[in-house]
């Protein structure tokens, strides 16, 4: 099979080639361009599997490069974000990207990343199994919180989740790094729109919310941990199936 095609657009060239490099050990065959312009070359004269678009480029807002690439084809994108107020943007979802990593990251974290919106989205070619099986990828088949972005959809071992607007960008925002405690003024930050107007106790009321859908699910475990006096984390050792009841 093939190796799929990754088109990096970012122009630190540190970040580039550290990427690049993940991307081509896991059997990926990476492409970088440093600007907007030359992405957009690239992407006419071959179409990416996927690609990696940081939010902060030289000549052309990271934002505004996606939607041109969106009109010439349905490619899926995994922004790089430096910046939270990025990160709202992203994590709003206006867009319909496919996921994002915030900058600093792990090139592992990303490569599994790459492989979950590869296999999710189906557009492009399958992803290759790794080269080196030695290094385990942390992206499980099955997976108990699947956050499908471009229908706004969570499910929870295989339940559709009905859920609002803010446990959306709540349970989406946890899962995208289980084990990760979220302070309640980075919640606010991340998942509301003005965090000014709203307060720490509207964190709380619909993490509430939010834990009794799940626990309609799956009534044995505690999925959003609370830390006293810290925040809140998507619990990191979920079972890959749901416990029998
Ligand atoms: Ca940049």
């Amino acid at each position: 099979m093939a190796r799929p095609h990754i088109l990096i657009v970012e122009d630190e060239p540190g970040i580039a080639d550290t990427l690049s490099y993940a991307l081509r050990t896991e059997g990926f065959d990476p492409l970088c361009c440093a600007t907007g312009e030359a992405a957009l070359q690239q992407v006419a004269q071959q179409l990416p599997a996927l690609v990696i678009l940081d939010v902060g480029l030289p000549d052309i807002n990271g934002f505004e490069l996606f939607k041109r690439l969106r009109e010439r084809a349905d490619v899926p994108v995994v922004f790089l974000t430096a910046r939270s107020d990025e990160i709202d943007r992203v994590v709003g979802l206006e867009l319909g990207a496919d996921d994002y990593v915030a900058k600093p990251f792990s090139p592992r974290e990303l490569v599994a990343r790459v492989r979950t919106v590869l296999r999710r989205t189906a557009r492009g070619a399958a992803a290759p199994a790794p080269a080196t099986p030695a290094v385990p990828v942390p992206a499980p088949a099955v997976l108990p919180v699947e956050v499908d972005d471009g229908r706004r959809r969570i499910r929870y071992y295989g339940h559709a989740l009905d859920l609002s607007r803010y446990e959306y960008g709540l349970l989406r925002t946890l899962a995208a790094r289980p084990g990760h405690v979220y302070s309640r003024d980075a919640l606010l930050r991340l998942v509301w729109d003005d965090a000014t107007e709203s307060f720490d106790r509207t964190v709380d009321a619909h993490v509430k919310t939010l834990r009794a859908k799940l626990k309609a699910v799956a009534p044995t475990l505690e999925a959003i941990v609370t830390h006293r006096g810290a925040g809140y984390a998507l619990a990191e050792d979920l079972p890959a199936t749901l416990p029998a009841q």
